[in-house]
């Protein structure tokens, strides 16, 4: 098998301090340019022969991310791999407009209510609870815009970074 980076110098792999502490090796080319690899992309590479393109990504199959071993991991295409990958909501607080009390809501709950919203624009709320609600209702207090709803990243597509 051939070693898509015979003629590189390899150090680590490292911890990458951000990124949920997924590994990666840094790589030296013979014209002195470094750029870090992750390093499940550099395994599944070595294992094949050859560098993968930009669109093919490295899935990790149990979605362990750091389970970097040859059988864990497999090759997709963008499209493919972020359909495996559902994006989950973090949970997002509010203030309740009628009592002015703080609630959350979590991933799921803000899930259901951004999908309600696209069906019926004008139902008003969140609320923090039914009474809250029904007043609301009755005084035709309107919506609250949800601002930026945050996901958690799943994607663990395995593309080298820039150094
Ligand atoms: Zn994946
Ligand atoms: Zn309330």
């Amino acid at each position: 098998m051939p070693n898509p980076y015979a003629d590189c110098k390899i150090l680590g792999p490292y911890v990458h301090n951000g990124k949920k502490g997924r590994l990666y090796v840094k790589c030296t080319q013979p014209d002195g340019k470094r750029h870090s690899i992750n390093y499940s992309r550099y395994i599944l590479e070595l294992a094949i022969g050859r560098k993968l393109s930009t669109v093919e990504h490295v899935h990790h199959i149990n979605k362990d991310i750091h389970d970097n071993r040859l059988e864990n991991l497999e090759v997709l295409d963008e499209t493919t791999h972020h359909k495996l990958h559902v994006r989950r909501l973090k949970p997002h607080d509010f203030t309740c407009p009628m009592c002015g009390g703080k609630f959350t809501l979590d991933g799921q709950e803000l899930n259901s209510l951004l999908t309600k919203r696209k069906l019926f624009p004008k139902q008003p709320g969140p609320f923090c609870d039914r009474s809250c609600a029904s007043r609301a209702v009755k005084r035709g207090v309107t919506i609250q815009s949800i601002v930026d709803p945050e996901y958690y990243s799943t994607i663990d597509s395995g593309q080298g970074e820039k150094e």
